[in-house]
């Protein structure tokens, strides 16, 4: 390539300017990484993210890690890794709409749930039990900064802001990182619905909301896209109308109420706390058996339990607790 010919990466950061809005997070004013690299001929910096974080191993795990219902037998159910890739479509088609970065947007929502524990929310409130603190959100964080490869992914800033802050309480420093938070909660309000609907967790949507939003899953996901996206264009923020979000709230809550505490959906909760907990306890005190002398030593002995555990699927936990505490001979009848 000669000295004055742009690389693709230039071609697509300056279209940037051209295509996107002004209150875009654009790829060439990125805050940068940690460790500085060379720049991709190709990808602009927040591409490249995407990509580092779509190739990760926590990415994969993903798979295996539950969303809502525990190991569920059925394949229709969501998974995180289902959920995740439904929260980028829907971040994605709001951010293309407001003409915001989708690249950004893409890298912040397939990394948001990185660092979920087996079992869900059972796991997470176990972990935080036992530590004294924890959230996913921050372990998403820490994956993608210290533990994925042993050095992080070298990401963005503003990729990393993103994930840290893709909580409902936090609010991340770009639009993109805003679109993924609200996408977040349109995508589990709406899938959790279906699945419940599927598992007979309810029987039926309260009319109210199927007159508000529509009576299909697809509609009902379009409704709110289209609300955010009128709400939110020409602004500096994201936002849902007030006719919605009150709305949408009180369907949160319902889907609180009825799928997310004390259904038949958690009735295994239970036994999926316990079994974290004993792998805590095991590992706790025979830290040997981890074979991580170096992060034993770097950040001490709680860290690096949690950081193992919070790293498992829900099958190889499952895997591990019956390698300690079940017999062998048992397991295979
Ligand atoms: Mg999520």
């Amino acid at each position: 390539m000669g000295e004055k010919t742009q690389t693709y990466r230039q071609v697509r950061e300056n279209l940037e300017y051209s295509m996107l809005s002004k209150f875009a997070t654009k790829a060439s004013q990125s805050r940068g990484r940690e460790r500085d690299i060379k720049p991709c001929t190709m990808r602009t910096a927040f591409a490249r993210d995407r990509d580092r974080i779509l190739h990760c191993k926590s990415f994969r795990r993903l798979k295996h890690k539950t969303q809502v219902f525990l190991s569920p037998e059925g394949d229709h159910y969501r998974t995180r890794l289902t959920h995740t890739l439904e929260v980028s479509q829907i971040a994605r088609t709001i951010s293309r709409c407001l003409r915001l970065n989708e690249d950004l947007t893409e890298a912040i929502a397939l990394g948001h749930d990185l660092g979920h524990t087996p079992f869900g929310h059972a796991g997470e409130r176990v972990l935080n039990e036992l530590t004294g603190h924890f959230e996913h959100n921050e372990q998403s964080l820490r994956v993608v900064e210290v533990l994925e490869d042993g050095c992080g992914l070298n990401l963005t800033y503003e990729v990393r802001d993103g994930i840290l802050k893709h909580k409902k309480s936090l609010v991340p420093c770009t639009l993109e990182g805003m679109v993924v938070s609200v996408s977040d909660m349109i995508a589990y309000v709406n899938h959790d619905i279906d699945d419940a609907l599927r598992a007979n967790i309810i029987s039926e949507i309260p009319s109210e909301y199927l007159a508000a939003f529509g009576d299909t899953h697809g509609v009902r996901i379009n409704t709110m896209i289209t609300d955010v996206v009128s709400s939110s264009d020409g602004k500096a923020g994201i936002f849902m109308s007030e006719e919605v979000q009150p709305l949408f709230e009180k369907l949160r809550k319902f889907m609180f109420e009825n799928v997310y505490f004390g259904s038949k959906a958690k009735s295994e909760e239970g036994t999926a706390e316990q079994l974290i907990r004993s792998l805590f306890t095991h590992f706790y005190e025979n830290p040997a058996e981890i074979k991580r002398d170096a992060e034993l030593e770097k950040y001490g002995l709680v860290q690096t339990v949690t950081d193992y555990i919070a790293g498992m699927t829900d099958r190889y936990a499952v895997r591990v607790f019956e390698d300690i505490y079940i017999p062998k001979g048992w397991k295979k009848y």
